[in-house]
């Protein structure tokens, strides 16, 4: 013990960031007495370089916070009141365990596990708590809340081809960063950006915001929201139509072009000028520079995917370095996520994923209120906070008060939906466990190391699951014991063999040391390896075909697009719970004057599904008919306690079965002060 007066000894202990973001940085974490005094980007890592977002650097204000779930604890009060009784751990898995013998005996399909962006740590997701549900025979969740729509244009077009790395952008000579805001989500990509133009490179953005990166770029398209694939099919039809498409690498390398070239034929920039609401010769400039540009790139974002159109607009922007020939080159042809560029196996699951019905989690409040066929009785939610994340909020929650369904919330704070829960267990966070970080931006992995003891008698995800495992007589000999032994499973799952240091595998296993060049080191998986431009599925799964434009949802009651881009202040829904300024509805000084709406005025925002109470934030920086509210903030940052999630409808995409945040359609008015 330190002497009083003295301050106890200070440690640096590095680790890892597993959170949703494709960056994993490797962090260096200050610990004094025991309790984390400050996070910070370590040097060690090439990619973090010794700086972190903002939103980690305070993550220790979570660990702590008043918000921070210290023990288990069992529903006493309404659902909603959030007013819970402190239990054992036995007591409230006991209590779990029933509640799930009871569902199992009926059909276990009645239950739902709901886990989605809490973290992406291998021992944190589709680890142990796999291995429950599979062999409990629960219902199975479609996770497309986010990347659905992109991954599906990926694996038809590419088969899921690894992409291009942040360290090959200052190769390019031209970069369109395509719906997506580095300077709050992969904000390391954002160095690698200026040394790019610091080189030379042409910058374009599209995105209906000018953010930050779009103030720096050369040329910034502010598109209406849902009107990327108009632009992109115009790029296409250019290419065809003015001989600058690459046929020499179609015919060697792709199959479909022609049925890509029939759909963009429509597409003059004109037409597409007119749609997406940007100069055709804004569209004119880009296809031309394209053209030219060796090594381009194109980075592909997730603001593209999040409407009616959004597979369509990632497949056609996908295709575009197919058609103009821009692989092969280091810092040419596409980056985007590589989640599951990998091959990572996953040993530890012994059995085969159960025939039992996949449920899409953007439907999830129309499940519960209104199920076809057998109800979901028993909803375990984990990793998520469905209130915050999910669309058509005001149904989420009406499934939630069900006095006849049983909700367990197993998460690290007293989130939205925990206050509906009947039972809620408290969970570790990555400063707490062993888990590994993985980047799905730049290709790493890492080993996540505790750092501090667990705060209060919070619990690793995988020793909860497995307890379950244990309770419900479902464990078998050869299942991982503990964290050592899911290490080592996770471990075991990794293509290559690695040497003394985690970090060092990334170097070794992914050709290139991590840097692939697409047509070089690694090629499309599909089985023929040859781009398919048109692939038959997801031509049969698009409401129109693949490539075919939905017309914008807006009416004369609801004209103005809201959009809720990624933000500062949370990391899907993470953080939420931190004092942050109340939120606010950004729109064009245009819309608010025709609106009688001053800059701070209160509003109401409105649509068929509900209602939201904020104050107006007026700024140029968005484009006249969209206007704008963060994602996954909380209910407590807004004057009615519901979000923008409350307006967005639980309509699917036209590929993966994608959200459709930016679809939602509103009205604005001033309120009574
Ligand atoms: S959220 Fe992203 S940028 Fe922030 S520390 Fe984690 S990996 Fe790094």
């Amino acid at each position: 013990m330190p002497k009083p007066g003295v301050a106890p000894p200070e440690s640096l202990v590095q680790t890892a960031c597993p959170l949703d973001c494709p960056d994993a940085c490797t962090l260096d974490v200050t610990v004094r007495g025991g309790r984390v005094t400050k996070i910070d980007g370590s040097k060690d890592n090439h990619i973090t370089d010794g700086y972190i977002c903002a939103k980690v650097r305070t993550f220790h204000e979570r660990v702590y916070g008043d918000d921070r779930l210290l023990y288990p604890a069992i529903r006493r009060g309404a659902k909603g009141s959030g007013q819970f009784k402190r239990a054992t751990w036995d007591d409230a898995l006991d209590l779990v365990v029933s509640k799930m013998q009871e569902a199992r005996a009926s059909a276990p399909e009645t239950i739902l596990p709901l886990c989605y962006g809490g973290s992406n740590g291998m021992l944190t997701q589709d680890f142990a708590d796999a291995i429950l549900f599979r062999r409990l025979g629960a219902s199975r969740l479609l996770r497309t809340v986010c990347a659905a729509p992109t991954g599906a244009a990926n694996m038809g077009l590419y088969g899921k081809m690894a992409s291009t790395s942040y360290e090959d952008y200052p190769q390019a000579k031209l970069i369109v960063v395509w719906g997506v805001n580095p300077g709050v989500s992969g904000i390391h990509i954002m160095p690698f950006l200026k040394e790019a133009r610091d080189n030379g490179a042409y910058v374009v953005v599209i995105d209906p915001r000018s953010t930050t990166v779009a103030r720096q770029a050369d040329l910034h398209l502010a598109v209406r929201p849902g009107t990327d694939l108009p632009v992109a099919l115009a790029i296409h039809r250019y290419l065809f139509e003015e001989g600058h498409a690459d046929e020499a690498f179609l015919a060697e390398h792709a199959r479909g072009a022609a049925s890509l070239r029939e759909r963009a034929k429509e597409w003059t920039f004109a037409r597409a000028a007119e749609v997406s609401g940007v100069a055709a010769d804004q569209i004119r400039q880009l296809a031309g520079r394209y053209v030219k540009a060796a090594p381009a790139l194109v980075k592909c974002g997730w603001g593209l995917e999040r409407n009616r159109n959004g597979g369509s607009a990632a497949a056609a922007v996908l295709a575009l370095p197919a058609v103009a020939g821009k692989f092969g080159v280091r810092g040419g042809g596409f980056s985007m996520s590589n989640s599951a560029s990998w091959n990572i196996e996953r040993p530890w699951i012994t059995e085969p994923e159960p025939p039992t019905r996949a449920m899409n989690m953007n439907k999830v409040g129309r499940f519960l209120t209104e199920p076809e066929g057998l109800p979901v009785n028993l909803l375990f939610v984990y990793n998520c906070n469905p209130v915050a994340i999910l669309p058509d909020q005001r149904r989420v929650i009406k499934g939630l008060e069900r006095e006849d369904l049983f909700t367990v919330v197993f998460d690290q704070v007293l989130t939205d939906t925990a206050m509906y829960a009947d039972v809620v267990l408290p969970a570790t966070t990555f400063l707490e466990h062993y888990d590994t970080a993985r980047g799905y931006g730049p290709i790493t992995l890492q080993l996540g190391k505790p750092v501090i003891d667990a705060v209060g008698e919070s619990r690793p995800n995988h020793d909860v699951f497995m307890d379950l495992a244990r309770r419900l007589d479902l464990a078998v000999d050869g299942d991982p014991a503990d964290e050592l032994e899911g290490m080592l499973a996770v471990l075991s799952g990794l293509p290559t063999k690695i040497g003394d240091d985690l970090r060092e595998w990334w170097k070794a296993a992914p050709p290139n040391g991590g840097r692939p060049i697409q047509f070089v080191d690694v090629f499309p998986k599909t089985p023929d390896q040859k781009i398919d431009l048109f692939p038959e599925a997801l031509n049969k799964q698009a409401p129109k075909g693949l490539y075919g434009f939905q017309p914008d949802p807006g009416t004369a009651e609801f004209p103005l697009a809201l959009i809720t881009p990624a933000s500062d202040r949370t990391i899907s829904s993470t953080l939420g719970e931190l004092p942050r300024p109340a939120v606010t509805l950004e729109m064009n000084p245009e819309d608010a004057a025709a609106r009688n709406i001053d800059d701070g005025a209160p509003i109401r925002v409105w649509n068929a599904l509900g209602e939201v109470l904020v104050k107006a934030h007026l700024t140029p920086l968005l484009r006249p008919g969209t206007v704008a509210m963060p994602k996954g903030v909380w209910r407590r940052h807004t004057a009615n306690g519901f979000t923008s999630n409350a307006l967005a409808p639980d309509t699917l995409a036209d590929l993966g079965g994608g959200a459709c945040f930016n679809d939602a359609r509103v009205q604005v008015a001033r309120r009574g002060k």
